[in-house]
């Protein structure tokens, strides 16, 4: 049995500046509650609504990126309804309908799905630009348990992009990836950074051949997503395979308890009297439209090309491409190296892989190096210079530790160097020598510390000087 599944994903423009209609901060986090208000985003009477123009251009830039129609003016929409995270008792959005506009219509995204490494393909229906509510906050834990309530509203007027799909995703981890895809796509144009906190949230529709639609409201990850759709299948198909119904209804996700649970309003019964915004004129998107092409330039698919057109396989060249800092570094470093496989390699394997063991976030450029250097070490490799291990064990982890390190003081002494030094120690310390010859197996331990300790700010492979010691008292 094969689901239908249809996404509407929210994303907050974390990268707008300002929020849409006023120039209180996009990005409200860690802020006392309440402080980043205004007349405007507080409802007051009399304040009029201004667009914040770099949020119109980044939400054209997504209709673009997914191949979205775009009318000549969007239309700002008024929803009405009543809630204390409200204060204007509506809010700003978009619709097709009752003299609206959205941002744009029918579009397309292709999207990479690892399961498998294939693209797959998903019609957008509508992207949609709108206000962030303020938030309800419950002081008791919950809404059962609090006696009162309070509201932020930090976070009220936050741009908010809403994209809804076509039911045309196959899978849940399909969904899960056609979400992570979309994220990308949107980081990439510098709209939003999909790791902070409430960055994006979706609702998911799914059903199943002989059911009705289900919609799964409230999911907050990526993971999240795959987890729900993968519920709500299960619970679906054993319904229809016990000869039940599965009714039209609206679920809850809940990520503590890994479970879907029916919502006691049914809020698509609510009328929200929708009308054109008289405060707000139609904008007109044609003077924005050069704006927002310039910010699709580098596209995840782009660079996904560009970099397996260099022979990178898909899997190492999606890993580069995840972690933007690694991208730009190796578009910069491509051209100075003879084979870009190393390069690719080393930035998306092995590199990624020693910051993720460092407990390090790949998506902040202070974590990796300079391209000069990651060129530098890349024809160290291609030239045989250094064993695998050594890159992977010692070069790699030294620049983890200091991304901004010249690359020798983390390239390890080569043997030459090294014997002279381990000369040095085995004449310096007479006794451990004896000890060792002796039997003492541990005083080798000891000898080994001291060639490093010698060796300084330079990085050495210890198994190298174990092996240099040995042989030259002998093997002990
Ligand atoms: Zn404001």
């Amino acid at each position: 049995m094969r689901p239908v599944i249809g996404l509407e994903v929210h994303v907050q423009l974390t990268g707008a500046g300002s929020k849409l209609f006023c120039g209180c901060k996009a990005d409200y986090r860690g802020m006392p509650p309440n402080t980043n208000v205004c007349p405007v985003c507080l409802g007051l009477p009399g304040a009029l609504p201004v667009p914040n123009r770099r949020a119109v251009v980044q939400a054209l830039a997504a209709a673009m990126a997914l191949k979205c129609r775009i009318p000549g003016a969007i239309v700002f929409t008024r929803k009405h309804y009543f809630y204390p995270d409200l204060p204007k008792n509506y809010q700003i959005t978009q619709f097709e309908r009752a003299g609206g506009a959205p941002v744009c219509t029918s579009g397309v995204l292709e999207y990479l799905d690892p399961a498998g490494w294939v693209w797959r393909r998903a019609r957008i229906r509508r992207i949609n630009l709108e206000e962030d509510p303020g938030r309800s906050v419950y002081p008791g834990g919950s809404i059962v348990s609090s006696e009162e309530v309070l509201v932020d509203y930090n976070r009220s007027g936050v741009p908010l992009l809403e994209i809804v799909t076509e039911p045309d995703i196959p899978s849940p981890r399909a969904a899960r990836a056609f979400v992570e895809y979309l994220l990308l796509t949107l980081e990439y144009i510098g709209a939003v950074n999909p790791r902070l906190e409430g960055a994006f949230r979706v609702d998911a529709n799914i059903s199943l051949p002989g059911g009705e639609r289900v919609e799964v409201k409230n999911i907050g990850s990526t993971l999240e997503v795959e987890r729900a759709l993968e519920y709500e299948y299960k619970r679906q198909r054993l319904i229809l395979e016990r000869g039940g119904r599965v009714e039209r209804e609206t679920r809850h996700w809940d990520a503590h308890r890994r479970m879907t649970k029916p919502l006691r309003h049914k809020e698509e019964e609510a009328e929200y009297l929708y009308m054109p915004d008289p405060d707000l004129p139609p904008v007109l998107t044609r003077p924005l439209l050069g704006e927002a092409e310039a910010l699709v330039a580098t596209s995840p698919r782009r660079l996904l090309d560009e970099i397996t057109g260099d022979g990178v396989p898909l899997e190492v060249a999606w890993s580069i491409v995840q972690a933007r800092p690694a991208a730009s570094l190796y578009m910069e470093a491509r051209g100075r190296v003879r084979d870009p496989r190393v390069l690719a390699r080393l930035l998306g394997v092995d590199y990624k892989g020693a910051l993720r063991e460092a407990g390090r976030g790949p998506h902040d450029p202070s974590n990796w190096p300079p391209a000069e250097t990651m060129a530098r070490l890349a024809r160290l490799v291609e030239e045989g210079e250094y064993p695998p291990e050594a890159v992977r064990g010692l070069i790699i982890p030294g620049l983890v530790r200091d991304p901004q390190a010249s690359l020798e003081t983390v390239l390890p002494e080569k043997a030459e160097g090294l014997e002279a030094v381990v000369d040095e120690v085995i004449r310096a310390y007479p006794r451990a020598v004896q000890d060792y010859m002796s039997g003492k197996r541990r005083a080798l331990d000891y000898l080994v510390g001291q060639v490093i300790r010698r060796l300084g700010r330079r990085a050495v492979d210890p198994r190298e000087v174990r092996r240099l010691l040995e042989e030259r008292l002998g093997g002990g």
